[in-house]
């Protein structure tokens, strides 16, 4: 029964990360499925999400502002990080194979895997600025 129990959290766990682009972290996560899982802790929260990570079935987009950022989406793409409000989105570079390829050329090795973070303010925080 408790296993039962637990893989229906992680199952919940990964639907809402699939149904969101904002790249949540643990508490983004225990807040919205806590009305559904009364007994939730923030530690299954972070005990589903390092399995989940684990099983390659999401990926962590590393820490902002002290809270580590988690992505459904394991294609490999770039993040553009906000250094003011923490908003993270997704970058499609065009030239992402061609970097991947040059990448390889010069380590001589063979590239698995890439992340590359931009940062800055986001359009939402530009525009802010431009009001006051
Ligand atoms: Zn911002
Ligand atoms: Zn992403």
């Amino acid at each position: 029964m408790a296993m039962v129990r637990r893989s229906v959290k992680r199952e919940a766990m990964l639907a809402l990360l699939r149904s969101t682009h904002s790249h949540p972290g643990a508490e983004w996560v225990y807040d919205r499925l806590r009305p559904d899982f009364p007994d939730l802790s923030l530690g299954t929260v972070y005990r589903n999400l390092r399995q989940l990570e684990g099983e390659g079935l999401i990926v962590s987009v590393g820490v902002v502002d002290g809270v580590e950022r988690f992505d459904a989406n394991t294609a490999p793409h770039a993040h553009f990080v906000c250094t003011r409000c923490g908003a993270v989105t997704d970058l499609e570079l065009p030239g992402g194979p061609e970097l991947r390829r040059e990448a390889e050329a010069a380590s001589g090795g063979r590239i698995s895997g890439c992340e590359v973070r931009f940062t800055g303010l986001c359009r939402g925080c530009l525009d802010r600025d431009m009001q006051t």
